[in-house]
């Protein structure tokens, strides 16, 4: 298969979009013009079911839907663009819309080390043992998810993070014996030619950096476009370099988002899996619990059995980020524990590694554990997968029991307390300040 991929401009090239009516495709056209729109030929013609494309998971996965925006920003923009209102007026209301969607969630800024009295803008280090680092030609990705958290950085340049020196990255990193992991993210760093990947692991192989343990990928390529691993062009390369990469002692973790169990079902898929696990890399999933997508626990199931049947250790499952399209694919606090719960008990311990659901908050990654009475309160128990201070990890704690609950910020702290343990004025605590 050759590459293609399909954007704003030119998805009306799309055979299979002559399934569409006319209100079909100018609700592509409204909600894409305000939320980033792109899609891979491999997802069109592999992944999407085009006879029942409306339910389809990796349809609604790709293509903007009309929930996505509330009624009022959809009507908005839809009559802008049925007036063909000027651009500068199309902008400016685009824009306005896309600053009220949380484009900015987690407090990501907050996670940039200053270093040698510049901010290093590639660089995200939040959790004492992983770095994250988001190489400049890996920002974008083959096809964008619609619930992603990343969107503005494909929308807004403003909130791009990235960074092309690595002699920088390299010098922090060697001053910070903790760091044991390097997360390539983006994006998605498997947009990248073998050569910048070369560029990078070469240079993190040669500084020989004694405490770097895991260099790990985040990645969708994987059942995206699986190709990258198998017959493109530097394909070959690229396992070569991830061969180099484990000889010299250095653990190798593809991190692969993996929403439904239908992304792996494709015999390109296994191809690649097959080929990068020959190569010696470990792969790792993860994904969001979404409605409209994977909101059941027998699909969390079988996912998890799929995964571990073809080698994969499932990882995570997150609860969808309070940005962008998050009212489409929200799922109650309360819905998602019992969806993992129910999924969890129904597959043997092999598949037991994942955890979760966790959410991706300002101060870590904070899971349900459950549902719970103490002392006549019904409560939700929580804790720190991982935390901005390392010292909150595993240590559980309450919060008012709410059924609506979709995230942190909805919580209050339980047994009439002012707040978490972890907002008390002696716990702000800023490792990366510390060690500067
Ligand atoms: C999730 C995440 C990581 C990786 O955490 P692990 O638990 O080690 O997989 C690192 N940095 C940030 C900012 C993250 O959100
Ligand atoms: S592939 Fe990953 S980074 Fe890219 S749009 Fe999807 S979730 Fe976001």
């Amino acid at each position: 298969m050759k590459y293609k991929s399909y954007s704003l401009h030119n998805y009306r090239q799309i055979p299979q979009i002559e399934k569409l009516s006319e209100d079909q495709k100018l609700t592509i056209e409204t909600v894409g013009n305000v939320l980033p729109f792109r899609v891979s030929n491999y997802v069109v013609e592999e992944l999407i079911d085009w006879d029942n494309f409306e339910n389809d998971p990796f349809f609604i996965l790709t293509f903007p839907q009309k929930g996505m925006l509330s009624s009022y920003r959809f009507d908005k923009v839809a009559n802008l663009l049925k007036k063909e209102a000027p651009r500068s007026e199309l902008v400016k209301t685009i824009n306005k819309i896309r600053l009220d969607l949380n484009p900015n969630p987690a407090g990501q800024e907050m996670n940039v080390p200053i270093f040698e009295g510049r901010r290093l803008n590639g660089i995200q280090h939040k959790y004492r043992e992983t770095m994250l680092f988001f190489p400049t030609q890996g920002q974008t990705c083959h096809a964008y998810c619609t619930f992603c958290f990343r969107w503005p950085q494909f929308a807004l340049n403003d909130f791009r993070f990235a960074m092309k020196e690595v002699e920088l990255m390299i010098r922090y990193l060697k001053l910070k014996p903790e760091i044991t992991d390097v997360l390539f993210t983006g994006g998605d760093p498997a947009v990248m030619k073998t050569r910048f990947f070369e560029h990078y692991f070469n240079a993190l192989l040669e500084a020989d950096i004694p405490h770097l343990k895991n260099i790990r990928i985040g990645t969708k390529a994987l059942t995206y476009w699986p190709y990258r691993f198998t017959s493109d062009d530097d394909a070959d390369d690229l396992m070569r370099l991830f061969e180099k990469v484990k000889n010299k002692g250095i653990n190798i973790a593809l991190m692969a988002h993996l929403n439904h169990p239908g992304e792996i079902e494709i015999k390109a898929a296994q191809d690649a899996i097959k080929r990068l696990q020959n190569a010696g890399v470990q792969i790792r999933s993860q994904s969001p619990i979404l409605k409209n997508i994977n909101n059941s626990s027998a699909i969390w199931a079988e996912n998890w059995e799929k995964q571990v049947s073809l080698g994969i250790i499932p990882y995570y499952m997150f609860i969808a980020r309070n940005t962008g399209a998050q009212n489409y694919f929200a799922v109650t606090l309360e819905q998602a524990w019992r969806i993992y719960r129910n999924a969890y008990k129904q597959v043997s311990g092999i598949s037991r590694t994942v955890r979760g659901p966790s959410m991706s908050t300002s101060p870590g990654k904070i899971q349900i554990l459950g549902i719970s009475e103490i002392m006549g309160e019904k409560v939700f128990v929580l804790t720190f997968l991982q935390g901005r201070n390392p010292n909150w990890v595993g240590r559980p704690f309450y919060a008012v029991y709410d059924e609506d609950a979709l995230w942190l910020d909805d919580l209050f702290p339980a047994f009439e307390k002012e707040e978490f343990f972890f907002e008390e004025s002696s716990q702000i605590f800023n490792f990366q300040n510390q060690l500067l």
